[in-house]
């Protein structure tokens, strides 16, 4: 009887390792999140992941931008317009290159990386201004294209989508190549945007299966433009989105290596429990 009973539950643990990527699905009380079945061989190139419906209702919003949020008294206060302190770059941990100017924001410094936090990150709400610049360069997506991954992984978009199409999972406001904005909410080119983003982070087992998708909401200038939304796995570029587990980690804000000159200020955030 005890021998039958270590048998079972050998043979469940083994069902509940395997069944993320195995064929049969995972027991629904076991839970662990299934990998979403996807029809047809993973894509090879970028365009396979890129979609252009729909196309988000553009929101018109105050043409001189919004006034600076004040950070509240619990916030973890990560740009505040005077030093970089909190960031490094991203590729060397070396000291942050980004320009800081005299109007308290911050610029791309084109090439040089992405900026990291020093400081890992969990669930959080997280509140930062960016602008791009009133100088049009570029097209698609090679206008101010910039962004913030949260924890390394999942990118919020930032992007000059003002008379400037692409593909919608890609745009302004998209959680990148997972999910098309509801709505287009930019300020015109020049003029600052708020994202007021509200994430939960997924949460993994020891043997590195996801029990807990994470979940993403973002206000564009006030304007709910990411509900809820199931975040699927890590950002790909090429591919389908991946599920490789992972704990706290910081946020990036992208340089995205075509001179962007995007701007940011006030970044704040607070963090949130599981
Ligand atoms: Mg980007």
């Amino acid at each position: 009887m005890k021998l039958q009973a270590v048998f079972l539950s050998a043979v469940l643990a083994s069902l509940f390792i395997g069944c993320q990527t195995a064929p049969a699905p995972c027991p629904a009380d076991s839970g662990i999140v299934p990998e979403i079945e996807r029809a047809g061989p993973e894509p090879t190139t970028p365009e396979e992941t890129e979609v252009y419906e729909p196309v988000p209702a553009k929101v018109a919003v105050a043409a001189t931008g919004l006034g600076f949020s004040t950070a509240p008294s619990d916030a973890t206060v990560l740009f505040d317009g005077t030093h970089l302190d909190a960031f490094y770059m991203a590729q060397d941990s070396t000291a942050a290159q980004w320009t800081i100017n005299k109007d308290g924001s911050m610029t791309v410094a084109n090439r040089t990386g992405n900026l990291q936090t020093k400081e890992n990150f969990g669930s959080m709400q997280l509140h930062l201004e960016w602008a791009s610049p009133a100088e049009i360069m570029g097209e698609n997506q090679s206008r101010a294209n910039s962004g913030v991954f949260i924890q390394q992984r999942y990118e919020v978009q930032i992007m000059d989508n003002n008379d400037n199409p692409t593909y919608t999972n890609g745009q302004v406001g998209a959680l990148y190549k997972q999910k098309v904005p509801l709505a287009m909410a930019s300020a015109p080119s020049g003029a600052w945007n708020a994202y007021d983003i509200v994430f939960h982070a997924p949460e993994f087992n020891e043997a590195g299966q996801k029990t807990k998708s994470g979940t993403l909401t973002v206000f564009h200038n006030g304007v709910l433009i990411q509900d809820h939304v199931t975040i699927e796995g890590i950002i790909k570029y090429i591919g389908w989105p991946s599920n490789e587990p992972h704990g706290d980690a910081p946020i990036q804000l992208q340089d995205h290596g075509d001179n962007s000159r995007v701007r940011f200020r006030n970044i704040w955030l607070r963090k949130l429990g599981a």
